[in-house]
């Protein structure tokens, strides 16, 4: 085993590689072979406690600096990140499964982050307002929350940590961070990243470990703004939490149960590319991924036809190789997970189109049959507003095909039906059908004849509903980790007020 197998590797808290007070350490393990990549300690309350005094005691000097200053340190990781791209996404692939373009692909919407919010340094910072008053002048001034606690998952395990880090850092807050518990030897690479670019010490803190050292930072009052990407379950337990709590903000992305609309205008070909890359890309395994194809009857029998043939041949394979189109599902939950929501379908009536769930031996490529491995799952369901399996997200390549007819609105009901709303694309060359669907559909990302995954850092990504509150990424993270504060100065001698108020002291006297 390589020194960086057997190694173990620490937490970096207050500027120094930490053991820790845990006993524990876990693994990294490839989810293609299920060889071990890396082994970490595990962190505790403790732990977290003294990563968020770190950074109390360190947000006082950071947030002195300026704007430039702070973005500076930024550039250096974002030069690093950029350096390293095939390296780091290689590692990327290696541990949670994506295929290599996409690993590569996590590293470079990290940096483009970085840039973003780097650049923004250099941009003006908050508004002059007019005052009723001529003598004043009015602001809107920002200021830093304080700590923020980032806690993100696996599937993005570079580019979301700098979703939520590098505005955050920018704008004067200090970090305490949890990475996933599937991807910490990325964590790891990115806390070295900030130390060779020279973030002053307790400015940024990484605790490595589980859903118990995630709580620990949601249960610290001293953080001020929490910023999670994950599950809803997991993330409307922060809101309730937090939401409670006078002061602390939450900011949080969760899951969808992603549509795609297909109309009777719809062109074929992008429809049947836009439906593939949005339920296979990364195995069905990106917050934005589709798991229902909703389409007019016009179209559907061709529709049904051409898509069947291409989930039958999509390429699943070892994720390092470049002709590979899906590589395995993250570990063996997902795997579970995943063939017990396709025998939901089933115990729901679904006609199964495609059933390559449990892969076949000789798609397996040699020396990962201890991989997570599972192919396109798909069906047609009549749909009906009581099914799970077209509400519920799987996470994973299991999708449904929903004829409908009538005109868009029925779509748009089909669409909306679902208790998320994250993300969603219609497909179809009549422009008042792509307006009524820009105008009604129920998601914070939609697009018009592309697929629905394929977000870019300087564009809001947050969902609606049960998917999310707020959008902790580029510009709209601002608003979750600064406060926007009024500022007024008076240029004159005399007091005046707004709204007539008198600013006229009356005495006994008068
Ligand atoms: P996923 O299904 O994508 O793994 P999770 O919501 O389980 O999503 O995990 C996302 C992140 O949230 C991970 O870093 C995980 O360790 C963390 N996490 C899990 N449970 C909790 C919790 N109760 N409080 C805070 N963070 C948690």
């Amino acid at each position: 085993m390589s020194e960086q197998a057997t190694e173990i590797h620490r937490h970096y808290i207050d500027g120094e590689w930490t053991d820790g007070t845990g006993e524990e350490t876990f693994t990294s393990e490839n989810p293609a072979t299920g060889e071990t990549l890396g082994t970490f300690v595990r962190g505790t309350e403790e732990d977290v406690e003294r990563a968020v005094d770190a950074a109390e005691a360190a947000f006082d000097e950071w947030r002195a600096m300026s704007y430039i200053d702070r973005a500076e340190v930024l550039w250096q990781v974002y030069h690093e990140l950029r350096d390293r791209t095939d390296e780091l996404g290689e590692i990327v692939t290696m541990e949670c499964g994506k295929e290599i373009s996409e690993g590569k692909a996590d590293v470079v919407e990290a940096w483009h982050m970085v840039e973003w919010a780097a650049g923004n340094a250099r941009r003006p910072h908050g508004d002059v307002v007019p005052s009723e008053i001529a003598s004043k002048d009015a602001y809107m001034r920002r200021q830093p929350r304080g700590v923020v606690g980032c806690i993100t998952p696996w599937n993005f395990p570079v580019a979301i940590p700098f979703w939520h880090m590098a505005i955050t850092l920018v704008e004067g807050n200090t970090v305490v961070w949890k990475p996933a518990e599937q991807t910490p030897w990325c964590g790891q690479i990115i806390a070295e990243m900030m130390t060779d670019a020279g973030v002053p010490d307790g400015v940024f803190n990484l605790v490595q470990g589980f859903g118990d050292a995630g709580n620990a930072i949601v249960e610290d009052e001293r953080v001020d703004t929490v910023l999670f990407t994950g599950s809803a379950e997991v993330g409307h337990k922060i809101d309730q939490t937090i939401g409670g709590q006078p002061g602390r903000e939450v900011s949080l992305e969760m899951g969808g149960k992603n549509g795609i609309v297909i109309t009777e205008e719809a062109d074929m070909d992008v429809a049947l590319h836009s439906a593939v890359m949005s339920s296979f890309k990364t195995t069905g395994q990106r917050c934005v991924s589709s798991e229902r194809l909703i389409v007019h009857e016009d179209v559907y029998d061709e529709f049904k036809s051409e898509f069947v043939d291409l989930a039958e041949k999509v390429a699943v394979g070892d994720p390092l190789e470049e002709d590979t189109f899906m590589g395995p599902v993250v570990d063996e939950s997902q795997v579970e997970k995943f063939h017990k929501y396709n025998e939901l379908a089933r115990t729901e009536g679904a006609n199964v189109l495609v059933d390559r769930a449990e892969l076949p031996q000789e798609e397996i490529p040699d020396g990962h049959e201890d991989g997570h491995w599972v192919g396109p799952f798909v069906y047609e369901v009549e749909y009906d507003p009581d099914l799970r399996c077209i509400h519920e997200e799987v996470f994973g390549p299991h999708v449904a095909l929903i004829e409908y007819s009538g005109d868009i609105e029925r779509a748009m009901e089909i669409h909306n039906d679902v208790p998320y709303g994250l993300a969603g694309a219609i497909i179809s060359e009549d422009y008042r059908q792509i307006n009524h669907y820009r105008d009604t559909r129920k998601a914070g990302l939609a697009y018009a004849n592309l697929p629905c995954i394929g977000a870019e850092v300087q564009l809001p990504f947050g969902g609606v509903g049960k998917s999310g509150k707020g959008a902790p990424s580029a510009r709209e993270a601002i608003e979750a980790v600064t406060e926007r504060t009024a500022w007024t100065v008076n240029n004159s001698k005399d007091i005046q007020m707004a709204q007539g108020l008198s600013a006229d002291i009356t005495t006994q006297d008068d």
